[in-house]
């Protein structure tokens, strides 16, 4: 829970009074509540905004390579998040047992 008048490491998410101005543990300048919730706002607004769907013509990365099983869990996690998956079988041929 952010409290908007209290100040927050931005390393090490540790709570501070106001009138404290450095995380004792990291020696980075604290911001504010206000400031953590936009960052965390910002973040939501950030997944929320994605499709979810990969559209024609739109980049596509490829971020991994490995047996089927693994890339199903890959796929669930970045589905998770909102993010487009396309799971590819490299070469041709046809698709039996291992894509
Ligand atoms: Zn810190």
């Amino acid at each position: 829970m952010i409290e908007a008048d209290l100040k927050y490491c931005p390393k090490c998410k540790d709570e501070y009074r106001a009138d404290i101005e450095l995380c004792a543990d990291c020696g980075v300048v604290l911001i504010t509540g206000t400031d953590m919730l936009t960052i965390k706002n910002q973040t939501n607004i950030r997944k929320n905004s994605r499709l979810g769907d990969i559209l024609p013509g739109e980049d596509i990365v490829p971020v991994h390579k490995g047996a089927l099983n693994e890339l199903k869990d890959i796929e669930k996690e970045l589905k998770r998040e909102n993010i487009g998956v396309i799971i590819n079988k490299e070469g041709g041929g046809s698709c039996s047992g291992s894509c």
